[in-house]
């Protein structure tokens, strides 16, 4: 498909400049393939545009005395069985959906805490750390851009390439903290390797393998964050990757839902600030490298999500501009916290302040919560809890257990004074935890070895390919990206990138 074909599909949708509009989406055009039929919205003197699809309004305000009416040109889509609202509120469409979800939000107002400043990382999928480079990546000077730049990247490296990491890139890790971290991508990086119908047992062994793979790696920014190889994984494994102690995954709504939608996840899933698993395993949202990218900045803005971009090497084949310019993008923001996954794991609470008591909403298992003044007391909500189960609060340091107990979804409120220490950490152990080490492996294979040189050859060859030739295979990537977000939801949701 041509580009010109491509913008004939797609419709332009411009947001005004004014103050109402979130400013993820303010003074924004973008493009979306959704072609719904629009009423016709007749204007009159004093209504303000807020948006234009095609040129034609599509959101209007107008004042009514002392009253607001927004009036939308699309009515919202209602949700088929085990849809998310995520699924309608994405690339493929999202200006119809955005004018109620800015009327909710104005008439719930503002969380009146907000937990953290808003986060985000850049993760960088299948490097191998054998050598100073790989493919499109030198690791010596994307952590200098970093650096310059003042963003951080996570290394999504396969386990099976674990036994071995290159001194000198160990000590690029070791000397740039707050800027490279290391996270799994998967155990072998096989095709469905964590996303096809598999038994508990062999899911169990996969997922622990790759922890086990993990176990002597000493860099000080690596942490047991999962990446699944093709960007999902089967609702099954999440108890098996929160029991063997991983720390967080990262899930991107749509492709979870599609492969999982019978699993009937609750339709806000993957729109909320702060999502966990039913198991109680956080969940990062993740968004998938596309031409759209930075629409998917703002819808993960809007949302008031970390922003996670997933990429890879030969995203960067004409060099690390393209780096710099999701910082500039996403910095545009506001204030942008550059951080680890895993600070981004710790981070996934929400807060809701009554009087002197902060109620703290958990969707991560290990929470720092810096708390605000004036609280005297905390109340531990842990939607994920079905009985009781520990739960551990303790100070800035870590070393002493203030509070230990066992409580339902809820504990009662506990005293905790903010005046002497200011930062609360919080452990939820998961009840029936099982040590990577006593889980036997799976049977050896040929196949993950063959199919991982092959990987790695073709990866480390890509730079040596002419660059003509780079540029058609990564607008062949595009427009693929495109023309899966033009498809069905199962579609969308068994998508996957090597
Ligand atoms: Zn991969």
């Amino acid at each position: 498909m041509s580009t010109d074909s491509k913008e004939n599909v797609r419709a332009t949708v411009q947001f005004a400049g004014d103050a109402c509009i979130d400013p993820s989406f303010r003074g924004c055009c973008f493009y979306e393939s959704d072609s719904t039929q629009a009423a016709v919205l007749l204007r009159q003197d004093g209504d303000i545009v807020l948006s234009e699809k095609n040129g034609t309004p599509l959101w209007l305000r107008r004042k009514q005395g002392s009253s607001v009416l927004d009036l939308v040109a699309v009515r919202p889509k209602p949700l088929a069985t085990n849809e998310i609202l995520r699924e309608h509120f994405s690339t493929h469409s999202f200006s119809h959906l955005l004018p109620l979800l800015h009327f909710m939000r104005e008439v719930a107002g503002q969380p009146e805490t907000p937990a953290v400043p808003r986060q985000a990382c850049i993760v960088i999928d299948d490097p191998s750390l054998y050598f100073t480079s790989y493919g499109f990546i030198n690791f010596k000077k994307l952590a200098e851009h970093a650096k310059q730049h003042g963003y951080h990247v996570a290394i999504a490296t396969i386990a099976i390439d674990a036994w071995k990491i290159n001194s000198r890139v160990a000590a690029i890790f070791n000397d740039y903290p707050d800027n490279l971290s290391l996270i799994i991508h998967g155990n072998n990086h096989l095709w469905q390797e964590l996303s096809a119908d598999r038994s508990v047992s062999w899911l169990r062994a996969i997922l622990a393998q790759a922890l086990q793979r993990f176990k002597g790696c000493r860099l000080q920014n690596y942490a047991p964050i999962l990446e699944a190889p093709y960007g999902t994984f089967v609702a099954e494994a999440t108890e098996q990757i929160s029991q063997l102690g991983y720390a967080a995954a990262l899930c991107t709504p749509s492709q979870f839902i599609g492969l999982n939608r019978q699993s009937a996840f609750p339709a806000a899933f993957g729109s909320g600030s702060t999502d966990v698993f039913p198991d109680g395993l956080c969940t990062i949202p993740r968004l998938v490298m596309s031409e759209d990218w930075r629409l998917e900045i703002a819808i993960a803005a809007f949302l008031r999500q970390p922003i996670v971009l997933a990429c890879h090497h030969q995203d960067f084949f004409e060099g690390m501009g393209l780096l710099a310019e999701f910082t500039a993008a996403i910095n545009r923001l506001g204030p942008i916290h550059w951080c680890s996954l895993r600070e981004i794991a710790k981070a996934n609470y929400s807060l809701r302040k009554e009087n002197t008591t902060l109620y703290i909403t958990l969707g991560s298992r290990n929470v720092e919560c810096r708390l605000p003044p004036d609280v005297n007391a905390v109340v531990i909500e842990r939607p994920w809890v079905k009985q009781q189960e520990r739960l551990i609060l303790m100070d800035e340091s870590g070393t002493n257990a203030t509070i230990d107990i066992l409580s339902g979804v809820a504990t009662e409120p506990l005293t905790w004074k903010h005046k002497e220490r200011s930062v609360l950490r919080i452990e939820s152990p998961v009840l029936a935890a099982v040590h990577p080490d006593t889980v036997e492996p799976p049977a050896r294979r040929l196949w993950p070895v063959v199919r991982k040189v092959l990987q790695e050859a073709r990866d480390r060859l890509y730079p040596l390919l002419p660059v003509t030739l780079i540029s058609y295979l990564q607008n062949r990537k595009t427009q693929r990206y495109e023309s899966t977000a033009q498809s069905s939801r199962i579609a969308k949701g068994s998508y996957a990138r090597p």
